[in-house]
């Protein structure tokens, strides 16, 4: 029995070595992107940025708005498939006497990681005292009114074909993939097959360092949506840079998975981040030898999450990444996983 016992695990490791080499394969074919393809991306985005930049200190100068700059994965080499998107952040400038920042869960809709941001001191301060009063709705700075005003420059003041040709690019501004997301952006295609989405992304930042970004709840669109990006992007690469280690590497090959396979598209970046951290949690080990064995947890560890109904954020546990999915896509999502985990290579064959 001790010899069929070595010859199970013999199996077991070549399965492993399997799925190993299939996982790093799989990275370099499909999911790590070249640095010439994110240089050519970076440098559209720049283009564009710095248009916008200039239209608006033109035609609208009273805007109160700090300089607008580019971020996203882009810009840390954790993007993949291919660079295809940039976040375009725009930072509002509140006044600190006149706006009060409110947590989700103090309000009556009672959800962690999202807020309102309630103007105060109308009494003595009437609305039009602030820029931003013009997007106020009920009392409350309104992220889609926000998003509607960016939305009314971009597409109604500003003449892109013209900008576009003087750039050698087509630019437009894009439809929403889906009907009910709330988002800006502009396509732009910057050579024959090349295509990059720069998303509109308005950012407040409370006295406290709380960050809120202008992409509203799925169902609540008053609620800003508490951002939690720039300090997980930063954990998960001072962790890799401490030990040498893959969580970067596991990250992006499980958001190529889900970037490529239609079911799993609900799992976004900040799931799959959150996921990874809550992981370096209880695994040490992350040289590049445990990638299998860190990549099949990894999916064991959603499927769980997923069963639960709650994914705790990594950086705020209750803040719940799963709340703002319906039970029968996170049913779905858990199924589709779940049967992947007898056979976790079969993510790959995208
Ligand atoms: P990817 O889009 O899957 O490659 O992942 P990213 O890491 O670039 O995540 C971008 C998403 O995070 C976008 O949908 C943003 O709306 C959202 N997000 C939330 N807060 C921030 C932020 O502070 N900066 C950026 N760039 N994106 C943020």
């Amino acid at each position: 029995s001790s010899r069929s016992c070595s010859k199970a695990a013999l199996q077991r490791g070549r399965m492993r070595l399997s799925l190993q080499e299939h996982l790093w394969a799989f990275y370099h074919e499909r999911v790590n992107i070249s640095p010439e393809e994110q240089q050519a991306a970076r440098h559209a985005a720049l283009d564009i940025c710095a248009e916008l930049r200039a239209f608006l200190h033109t035609k609208v100068p009273d805007m109160q708005l700090r300089d607008m700059y580019l971020s996203g994965s882009l810009y840390h080499d954790l993007q993949v498939v291919s660079a295809d998107h940039a976040q375009l952040m725009v930072p509002l400038i509140l006044e600190k006497s006149l706006w009060s920042f409110i947590p989700g869960e103090e309000t009556i809709m009672n959800v962690p990681g999202f807020w309102l941001v309630r103007r105060e001191n109308l009494e003595y301060f009437p609305r039009g005292c602030s820029y931003w009063d013009r997007c106020l709705i009920g009392g409350y700075l309104s992220p889609k009114s926000v998003l509607e005003a960016f939305e009314k420059l971009a597409t109604g003041c500003m003449n892109w074909p013209a900008i576009g040709s003087v750039l050698g690019y087509v630019v437009r501004p894009a439809v929403p993939s889906h009907a009910a997301a709330l988002t800006l952006s502009l396509e732009v295609q910057y050579d024959a097959e090349r295509r990059l989405h720069v998303d509109f992304l308005p950012l407040l930042v409370s006295e406290d360092g709380v960050s809120l970004v202008g992409r509203p709840h799925r169902e609540r669109e008053n609620l800003w949506r508490q951002s939690f990006w720039s300090a997980e992007t930063t954990k998960l690469l001072a962790l890799d840079r401490d030990d040498d280690g893959c969580r970067c590497v596991c990250l992006k090959i499980a958001k190529a998975v889900c970037k490529l396979n239609p079911a799993l598209t609900p799992l976004n970046a900040s799931h799959l981040a959150s996921a990874v951290l809550l992981l370096s949690e209880s695994e040490r080990d992350w040289s590049r030898e445990a990638l299998a064995e860190r990549f099949t947890q990894l999916i064991r560890a959603l499927v769980g999450h997923l069963e639960a109904g709650r994914l705790p954020c990594a950086l705020d546990p209750k803040v719940n990444l799963l709340c703002e999915l319906t039970p029968r896509e996170v049913d779905e999502l858990g199924y589709t996983l779940y049967c992947s985990l007898s056979d976790p290579e079969s993510l790959l064959r995208t």
